[in-house]
C-alpha cells in the first residue's frame, strides 16, 4: 500500500489565518480540502508537501450558493454533492446538475469541493469546463488582499493556475443574465469515470439570436480549453443546428488530444466536434425553454 512522506498538519481556524500560514510555511504548504485529488497525489508521492492545511474547519464561511444579487456566490468549499442539489443552480445553470450527475461516484461527491476540483486543474475536471462556459469568475484572496479572476485566466498551465504561492481561493461568481440556458455533455468509459471527453456550453438568447455564448472543453487538451474562435462565430447570430455543425468543426480543429487509454487522437476529435454540437443545441432549447 503507498504511504504519503511524512508532513505536519494543521487546522485552519479562519481564513485569514490559513492565509498567515500559507504565507509563513512558503511553497512547500498545501492547502486540503475534500482531499480527493492531494491525497492520492501524496500516496503517490507525485506531491511530497511538508505542511498541510486542513480548510475544513471553514465550512461554515465557505461553504453556500447564494443569489447575490447579479450573481450567484459558490464558497470553494462547496461540496460537489451540494452542487448537484442546489435549486438555485439548476434554476439558473443547469449545467452544473449535469457535471454532477457524472463526476464520480457520491463518496468523491461527498467530499471534494469545487475550489479544490479548479486548483487542482487537472485537464479532465468536468468543473473547469463548466466554469469556463458559464464565464465564472475566482475570487482568490493573499496576503495583499482579494483580487477577482476571470475563468479565461484561471487555468495557466496544466496542474497549475491563477492561485499563487500563498493564497487562497474563497468563492466562485457566476454572473446572471435573463435567457441563459447552459449543459454539459461528456462520454466516458463507464459510470463515474473521468471523461474521455465533456464540453460545457451556456447560451445567452435574446430577441432570437445568441447575444453571447461560452464553451469549454474538458480533456482535449493540456488545460481546459476555451473555444473562443467558436464563440465569435456564434456571437450575434440566430440559433440554429446548422450554425452548431460549424462550431462543432471548430471544437474538432482547436483541440488537442492526446492519445492514452481513453482513445486515440481522431476518436477524441470527433468526440469534441459531436459533444459540442449537443451541449450548444441543449444548452439553447434550455434558454428558448424549449427543452422536451
Ligand atoms: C475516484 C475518483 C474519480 C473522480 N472522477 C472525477 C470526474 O469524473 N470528474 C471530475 O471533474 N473530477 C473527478 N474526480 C476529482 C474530484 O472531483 C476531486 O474532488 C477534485 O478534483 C478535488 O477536490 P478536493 O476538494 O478533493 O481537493 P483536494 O484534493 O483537497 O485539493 C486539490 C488541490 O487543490 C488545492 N486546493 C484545494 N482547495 C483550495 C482552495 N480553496 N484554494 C487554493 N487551493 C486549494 C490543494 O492544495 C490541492 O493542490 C475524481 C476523484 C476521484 C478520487
Amino acid at each position: 500500500m503507498q504511504t504519503p512522506a511524512s508532513f505536519e498538519y494543521e487546522r485552519a481556524t479562519s481564513v485569514e489565518g490559513a492565509i498567515a500560514s500559507l504565507a509563513r510555511l512558503g511553497p512547500e504548504a498545501r492547502v486540503i480540502a475534500g482531499g480527493h485529488s492531494l491525497l492520492p497525489m501524496m500516496k503517490l508521492r507525485l506531491a511530497q508537501p511538508e505542511h498541510l492545511i486542513d480548510i475544513n474547519p471553514l465550512e461554515p464561511e465557505l461553504s453556500y450558493i447564494r443569489d447575490q444579487g447579479g450573481e450567484i456566490a459558490i464558497g470553494a468549499l462547496t461540496r460537489h454533492v451540494d452542487l448537484l442539489k442546489s435549486e438555485l443552480l439548476a434554476e439558473h445553470f443547469p449545467v452544473f446538475r449535469d457535471a454532477e450527475e457524472v463526476i464520480a461516484d457520491p463518496v468523491v461527491r461527498n467530499r471534494g469541493t469545487i475550489g479544490g476540483s479548479l486548483c487542482q486543474a487537472d485537464p479532465a475536471e468536468d468543473l473547469s469546463a463548466v466554469c469556463t462556459a458559464v464565464k465564472a469568475k475566482a475570487v482568490i484572496r493573499g496576503p495583499s488582499g482579494q483580487r477577482v479572476v476571470p475563468m479565461d485566466q484561471f487555468h495557466v498551465a496544466p496542474y497549475a493556475t491563477a492561485v499563487g504561492d500563498g493564497e487562497l481561493l474563497t468563492e466562485v461568481r457566476l454572473p446572471l443574465f435573463l435567457g441563459a440556458g447552459s449543459a454539459h455533455e461528456k462520454v466516458e468509459r463507464r459510470a463515474g469515470d473521468w471523461a474521455i471527453a465533456a464540453v460545457s456550453a451556456a447560451v445567452w438568447v435574446d430577441r432570437a439570436t445568441i447575444h453571447d455564448v461560452g464553451i469549454g472543453l474538458s480533456a482535449v487538451g493540456l488545460t481546459t480549453i476555451h473555444l473562443k474562435r467558436a464563440e465569435e462565430l456564434l456571437r450575434g447570430q440566430p440559433p440554429s443546428e446548422e450554425l452548431f455543425e460549424q462550431a462543432a468543426t471548430i471544437a474538432s480543429e482547436d483541440c488537442s488530444p492526446m492519445a492514452d487509454g481513453r482513445g486515440p487522437v481522431d476518436y477524441k476529435r470527433h468526440l469534441a466536434g459531436v459533444l459540442t454540437k449537443r451541449a450548444l443545441s441543449r444548452a439553447t432549447a434550455r434558454a428558448l425553454k424549449q427543452e422536451a
